[in-house]
């Protein structure tokens, strides 16, 4: 079948890469750059997400956890294997035994495309890691294993594997219109392209395309923007950290020679600037001087970046909202929303099907 896919985040580039593995003729549509949008200011996890448990995501997480491996093991010069601290104290949120549970299940999750078993550091243990962590209150820390990557560079690993497999790549190239019969029209341009299948995988913009061309939207978003900073190195090994007073939790890890901290849960709405505000800075930085001796200010901020996650509509908190993907045909039109980066490929074999069943 000719199949154009729109947009060139991670999700996009993973669908046409699958699809022309399927034997399908693909074009690729890219409003601007590969790679540019959220797929590129991620937390840079490879990961099952272990808070996802608390919400009982047991499918996601699990197939999350396959597909760590499978980066790790097929894309080892732009991945790694992760060591995270998840330090307790004395005033902490979360007993001791229920992250006990909690790291035994996404073990047990992982099964043989397991990275590592978490084990539990007394407080010593914990400070000789990280030095400096403050010792006040500190009970000791579970040590486990996650997957990190430089997203962008993994994302163009994928769309040179696309390429070779043949799907075209159009690069600024913005879609000004859709038709559920499969039709695309680009910007400036007065005629329609046609083809025999459309997948609308522009992330969170996926929905303002449909508004766009007057079709009805099937799966409400919420867009959540989550912004990081990056500092100073703290040392070699990630943190998992509660947010004092809050469920969330925020991550403190090491990349590319600095600290990268994030993230934040703000609703925005597309017409506001994708970037950090102020209050966003300061929340971060709090967070940071709770739990790190050497105190960091905004002077310390060497970068910063911003994205918006494209969240299945429904949920009261951003933090407790499903990171399940969902996928909604109009015709000959499929609307892919929600995922995470880490199930790009699995997201991409459910198209693929979806593609097969509708023939
Ligand atoms: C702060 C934050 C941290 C995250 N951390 C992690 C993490 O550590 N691990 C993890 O697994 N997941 C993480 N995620 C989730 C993950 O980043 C996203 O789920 C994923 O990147 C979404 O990819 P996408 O391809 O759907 O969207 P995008 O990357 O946004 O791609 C959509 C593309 O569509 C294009 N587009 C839009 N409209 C049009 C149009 N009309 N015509 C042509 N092109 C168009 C856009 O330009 C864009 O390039 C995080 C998300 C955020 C926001």
């Amino acid at each position: 079948m000719r199949i154009a896919v729109i947009g060139g985040g991670i999700n996009g580039l993973a669908s046409a890469w699958q699809l022309a593995l399927a034997g399908h003729q693909v074009e690729l549509f890219e409003r601007d750059a590969l790679m540019q949008a959220t797929s590129a200011a991620s937390s840079k996890l490879l990961h099952g997400g272990l808070r996802y448990l608390e919400q009982g995501e047991l499918r996601l997480v699990h197939e999350a956890l396959q597909e760590r491996r499978w980066w790790i093991k097929k894309v080892p010069h732009l991945t790694r294997r992760l060591p995270i601290l998840y330090p307790i104290y004395r005033d902490g949120r979360r007993p001791r035994w229920q992250l006990k549970i909690g790291l035994w299940l996404y073990d047990f999750l992982s099964a043989r495309k397991g990275i590592g078993r978490h084990r539990w550091l007394n407080a010593d243990q914990t400070l000789r890691c990280s030095p400096d962590l403050k010792a006040e209150g500190l009970r000791g820390a579970f040590l486990f294993f996650d997957g990190q990557m430089q997203d962008q560079q993994l994302g163009l690993w994928v769309a040179a594997q696309a390429e070779k497999q043949g799907v075209v790549i159009h690069q600024h190239c913005p879609v000004q219109a859709v038709t559920a019969s499969a039709g695309v029209q680009l910007q400036g341009e007065s005629e329609w392209r046609q083809f025999d299948r459309l997948i609308n995988v522009a992330g969170p913009w996926s929905n303002q395309l449909l508004e766009q061309s007057g079709l009805p939207v099937q799966q409400s978003l919420d867009l959540v923007r989550g912004s990081h900073l990056l500092l100073p190195p703290v040392g070699r090994y990630g943190h998992m950290l509660e947010v004092p007073g809050e469920t969330r939790i925020v991550f403190v890890l090491p990349y590319q020679g600095l600290t990268l901290l994030g993230t934040t849960e703000v609703r925005q709405t597309l017409a506001e600037p994708i970037a950090c505000s102020a209050a966003e800075r300061v929340y971060l930085l709090d967070l940071y001087n709770h739990y790190f001796k050497t105190p960091r200010i905004n002077t310390d901020i060497l970068r910063e970046f911003a994205g918006v996650r494209p969240l299945l509509g429904g949920s009261d908190q951003a933090s407790t909202a499903s990171r399940e993907y969902s996928m909604h045909w109009q015709q000959q039109l499929l609307t892919v929303t929600g995922g995470k980066w880490t199930t790009a490929r699995a997201l991409a074999k459910q198209v693929v099907a979806q593609v097969a069943q509708s023939g």
